[in-house]
Formats: C-alpha cells, structure tokens, sequence
C-alpha cells in the first residue's frame, strides 16, 4: 500500500477541498465511487433513499466484510491548511477529518480486494459510504434499510490527535428542531393581541432546565435557539430551538426525550403559542466488541505510528502554540496507546446503529497535531497536510490487515458474533430513534 500513499492523498485532498456538508457531499462521495468502481468494485448508489449514500462491492457470497467510509464536512469551520487560523473562504471544513476517513477506507477495501483477487480468496468486501454522520445520522437510514443485513462484521476508524484501538464508548443521541408559533403584534401598542413564539420557547427552556435535577445521572441536554425573532418591538409569531438528548444508553434517551417533548407542549399551552417539532437525527451508542478490538489493536501495533519531517514538525509546533502548549508532543506520533479494555463516552456517532446491526470495531490515528480536538480550525488544518496523509495511511493499513484476519480466521469471525450477540441481550429489537421518518437531506440547507 506504501507505494499508493500520493495516490490517495491527491482523493483525500480533493476531498478536503470540496468540503460538503452532510446530506450534499455529491463530488466526494462521486469520487470515491470512481475509485472504487475502476478497481472493479459493482457500486450501488443512491441507497436508502440518499442520493449520497452507497454500497460498493466485489467478490460473492460469504463471510461479507463492510468497511465504513464517511466524508461530510463541518459548517463554519472553512480553514486554510496553514498553522495560523485563516478562511478559506468556503461555507464548511473538514474539522472531524472525514475526508481522510473515507479515503483510507477506500484504500483498505480496495487492498483487501487486491489480496482477495491474488489468492482467490471466497467471499465479498464492502465498502458503504455514509453521508452526514455529523448531526444526519446517515447511517441510521443505512440500517433501517437493512443494508448490513447479510454483514459479518463491519470496520471503521476516526481521525484523531493519537494512535490507538481501544474499546469503543458514544452516547446515544436525539436531536429534534421545536418550533412555536404565535400572533405577531406592535410591542408597545397592541402587546395584548400578540402571543410570543420566543415565550414558547423560553418556557419550554425553563422546564428542561428544572428536569436536569430529576433525570439520570450522565445524561446531556443541549439547546441553542436557532430562531427567537427578528425586533424587540415585535412580538415574534415563529421561533425555534434545536434540542439534543443524549445518554450512554438509547432507551434513557428516548425517555428524556419524551419528556423535553411534554416540556414543549405545556409551555406552547400556557403561551397561547402552538408547537410542533421535527426530529433530526437519532443514534444508539456504540457496542462494544473486545474480541475485535483486541485483533485489532495487535494489527495496529503491527503498523505502527510515524515520524513527522523537519517541515511537519515546524507547523505542528507552530499549531501546538495556538493550543496553549509550547511544543507537539512528537511521542504521541510515533508511539500506539497501550489498549484500554474500557471505553468513556463523550460525544455520539451513527456508527451506533451499525454496531447494534453486526459485530463493529474501530480505531484512531493520528492525522491531527496532538492536543487538537475534533471540531477545530487546527484539526482542519493539519488534516489539510501530509500529515492527514500519514495518519490516514497508518488506518488504512490496520483496516486492510484486520479484514484479511477475517477472511481467513473462521473461528475469530465466531467469537466475534458470539460476543456480539451476548452483548446485545436475547430479546432485541432494533428501534431506530429517528422513528420512520424520511432521509433529513436538507437538514445543512
Ligand atoms: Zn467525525
């Protein structure tokens, strides 16, 4: 694979420059089908009702490995790939690095291919590119299809700022939009004959700020209000407020939820406002499997880090001043985190729902200068350079080792499900949070 780094870093680099939001990453995902397809993968696209979701595939019947791709782009985060915080101008940036995550899992499939192809190996390898995991839960819509149905085992990693394979943690997750309508009136000379959207929506507020004390520990609510009206002497007839819920477990969620839902209709009632909401996205939180991670932690530990060069080390120095440490911490680079049987939960991914559909496993490398969070003009940056690049090459790699074990290690294939199937309790039944409502393709529009 060394010798295709330039090949892939010119389609991660594309990528990074067409910067599409989630739901619209029409030239990112076309490109990466274009890779695929003149590998002789067989591409299905537009699936689940998503015009920038597909199914690449070669080789037939069983075991069928899935490797996941992402390649949405955040709003706001538009980033030069230069040490100092400079636009570039366009309306989003690659700031979780999916760019780099949907090149590298190209890369790996089409190498596992490639190994398949010389020693007629049995079997077929998959790649699914998903849309909009960044609020969109694309994937959601994936597994509410049924497109990992026939799936043994599905692979992914993440961009981050080290290397590492440890047992996966997110939280399950609901957002939804709640918008009230009210009378709109002069403020001053007729306040009487208006009803305010925005006291809909600070009531609602209030209420959800009272329940945090009567909810279960750990569980988050965020809010912002998206719409609160446009003049003080207005009375606002529309406003909005994006809610999220999120908790380690999906059930909790869907609880709090209801409940954000009944905290809506009582302060549309005592406003005289009325209220309806839209759900957004929905994810479950990650199942863990030890036994994948722990192949997989052993192939990344056979790759093993990199070395930045004497120009990668000047700008990750110069980005390591704009995060408050005086140098890049180059050991973290070069090195794999010692494996972690246990995961903590911060943020939410649709890889969830996946992970609750067939026995998942994940990783990390480092495309970022470490100390750089996810979501950050610095994480944009570096993920514009050869040091994206090397990172990316680094998950490419253990993603391709870990789908060749799969192919020819039965028995590791059986412990996995077998794991996967205990976790996952006798009696379930996947719910997707989202409910059953279409695709949110506009939700970046
Ligand atoms: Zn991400």
């Amino acid at each position: 694979m060394e010798n295709k780094t330039s090949f892939y870093s010119t389609i991660a680099m594309e990528i990074w420059e067409y910067a599409e939001m989630g739901f619209l990453e029409e030239n990112s995902a076309g490109l990466l089908q274009k890779t695929l397809k003149d590998e002789g993968f067989t591409i299905k696209s537009g699936v689940a009702g998503i015009p920038t979701a597909f199914v690449a595939e070669y080789g037939s019947g069983s075991p069928v490995i899935a490797i996941l791709g992402e390649y949405d782009a955040l709003p706001g985060l538009s980033q030069m790939a230069v040490p100092e915080k400079t636009t570039a101008g366009k309306a989003a940036g690659h700031g979780c690095g999916h760019h780099l995550f949907g090149t590298a899992s190209t890369a790996a499939a089409i190498a596992t291919k490639n190994w398949m192809k010389s020693k007629n190996i049995k079997g077929t390898i998959r790649f699914y590119g998903c849309p909009a995991e960044e609020g969109g839960s694309g994937k959601v819509y994936m597994v509410r299809e049924g497109l990992f149905n026939d799936v043994d085992v599905a692979l992914h990693w993440h961009p981050g700022a080290t290397n590492g394979a440890d047992v996966g943690a997110s939280l399950a997750n609901k957002s939804a939009k709640f918008r009230f309508y009210g009378i709109s009136a002069h403020a001053a000379a007729a306040p009487d004959k208006g009803r305010s959207a925005l006291d809909g929506v600070e009531a609602m507020n209030v209420m959800v700020n009272m329940m945090r004390e009567h909810i279960p520990e750990k569980a988050r609510i965020h809010y912002v209000i998206t719409d609160g009206g446009k003049a003080p002497n207005v009375v606002p007839d529309y406003a909005e407020v994006y809610y999220y819920a999120r908790h380690n477990y999906s059930d909790v969620v869907m609880d709090i939820f209801d409940r954000i839902v009944d905290a809506a209709e009582g302060a549309a009632k005592g406003t005289g406002t009325t209220m309806e909401f839209e759900v957004l996205g929905g994810v479950h939180e990650l199942l863990p499997n030890q036994v994948l991670q722990e192949q997989m932690y052993q192939n990344l530990v056979r790759v093993g880090g990199y070395n930045y060069t004497d120009d990668e080390k000047v700008f990750a120095d110069k980005i390591a001043l704009t995060l408050g440490l005086e140098s890049a911490n180059l050991n973290t680079i070069s090195t794999i985190q010692p494996y972690q049987a246990e995961g903590k939960a911060f943020g939410s991914t649709d890889v969830g729902d996946v992970s609750f559909a067939v026995p998942t496993v994940g990783m990390r490398a480092a495309t970022w200068v470490p100390g750089t969070p996810a979501h950050s003009w610095q994480a944009v940056a570096a993920g514009g350079t050869s040091i994206g690049e090397k990172g990316m090459m680094i998950a490419a790699k253990t993603l391709a080792l870990t789908a060749v074990d799969l192919f020819q290690n039965e028995d590791l294939l059986m412990q996995a499900k077998a794991e996967f199937l205990e976790r996952r309790g006798d009696n379930f039944i996947y719910t997707p949070l989202l409910g059953d409502r279409p695709p949110a393709l506009d939700y970046r529009k």
